[in-house]
């Protein structure tokens, strides 16, 4: 009691607090997720339209193999990792289980793949791709921010550590050893 306030111990404020973070970082990591496959899958848009139509040595440059491979591999990364992780988290947080260690996967894999897809889109333009008239810059940009706010990669991989080093299944309760940024 406090001035005739029934005060909550501060402890338990804390333990509230906590765990409200947490179940924000639930739900709006996974939302970077469904942004990292959006910007991730226009950049391999732009990639294919820009490759059919930029021609090198005579020759389309999305005839070379070297181009083919980066667009295949990256049509790979975009359904697969990106939208698999990210639809996983949104199930879990529909179905109120607690997608902690998903939902940061979701943030991290996503955000990590846009960054190398976009930072390659930008290679695939060539120097035009560095240009502001070009849609690839942007999008390298944005990826840039997907891996440091809501907490920045290492941050995930931190809590990951903690996760594994405390033997807790992807789902398990989390969390309180890694840091929340
Ligand atoms: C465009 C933009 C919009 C933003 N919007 C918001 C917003 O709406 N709300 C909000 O609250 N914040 C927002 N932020 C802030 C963002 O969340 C922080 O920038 C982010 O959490 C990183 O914190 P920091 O900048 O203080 O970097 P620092 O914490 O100083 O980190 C610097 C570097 O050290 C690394 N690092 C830090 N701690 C560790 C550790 N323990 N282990 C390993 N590496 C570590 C980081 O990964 C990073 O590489 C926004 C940032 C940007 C760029």
């Amino acid at each position: 009691m406090i001035c005739g306030f029934r005060t909550t111990p501060w402890s338990a404020r804390r333990a509230r607090a906590s765990s409200t973070r947490w179940a924000t970082f639930d739900r709006s990591r996974p939302e970077i997720g469904a942004i990292a496959t959006g910007v991730a899958q226009r950049a391999l848009d732009e990639c294919l339209r820009y490759s059919r139509s930029r021609s090198a040595f005579g020759q389309p440059i999305a005839s070379f193999q070297a181009i083919q491979f980066m667009l295949a591999e990256y049509g790979q990364s975009v359904s697969r990792r990106c939208a698999c992780l990210t639809y996983k988290a949104a199930w879990m947080v529909e179905s109120r289980e607690t997608p902690n260690a998903i939902s940061s996967y979701a943030k991290l894999f996503g955000s990590d793949a846009c960054m190398k897809i976009t930072t390659d889109a930008v290679q695939i333009f060539g120097g035009y791709g560095y240009m502001k008239e070009y849609p690839v810059e942007k999008l390298m940009r944005d990826a840039k921010l997907l891996q440091i706010y809501e907490g920045t990669s290492q941050i995930q991989h931190v809590g990951h550590r903690a996760r594994s080093a405390e033997g807790l299944t992807a789902r398990g309760p989390p969390h309180e050893s890694a840091t929340g940024r």
